[in-house]
């Protein structure tokens, strides 16, 4: 299955309509929290859980992260692959280019690899195009950031 298909699939399912407790509508805040119109109640879809872990733990391996929030490792590892999670500049880990292997901080090609022809052709858009890390890792930053690293590091 496509990513894009994958992604729009995973949107769909955690949409959260309904208050669990008075079956009000929910309220979409924004950062996968939502709010019930009546009784307050907040919620966190799995975006929502994976946001918060990394804004309360710092940086985590994916592994705990899906331990600790119930998330599939293939759901943290989309997110990061769509750009809607980033692994800050300084982490020991970044992702992969899919074409030339070298290191990015979110997406699924460097910007160098976006450039050509073949991927373009291929994906018809720009819209997987990851970011460069400025920095080279750096322990002492490394603590205050939110990254995570990859399956299997
Ligand atoms: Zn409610
Ligand atoms: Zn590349």
């Amino acid at each position: 299955m496509g990513l894009e298909r994958e992604l729009e699939k995973l949107v769909e399912k955690k949409k959260v309509e309904q208050c669990e407790l008075c079956h009000s509508r929910m309220k979409y805040l924004g950062g996968g929290k939502y709010r019930c119109s009546f009784c307050g109640m907040e919620v966190l879809d799995d975006f929502g859980k994976i946001k918060q872990f990394l804004e309360e733990n710092g940086p985590t391996p994916q592994a705990i992260i899906s331990q600790q929030t119930g998330v599939s490792l293939d759901k943290i590892d989309t997110y990061l692959r769509k750009g809607m999670v980033e692994i800050p500049d300084g982490s020991k880990f970044y992702l992969n280019c899919e074409k030339c292997g070298c290191e990015i901080r979110y997406g699924r090609f460097c910007p160098e690899c976006s450039k050509s022809e073949v991927i373009n052709n291929l994906r018809g858009s720009y819209q997987d195009v990851g970011e460069r890390p400025k920095q080279h890792y750096n322990p002492d930053m490394a603590g205050k950031m939110h990254f995570i690293n990859r399956r299997g590091n």
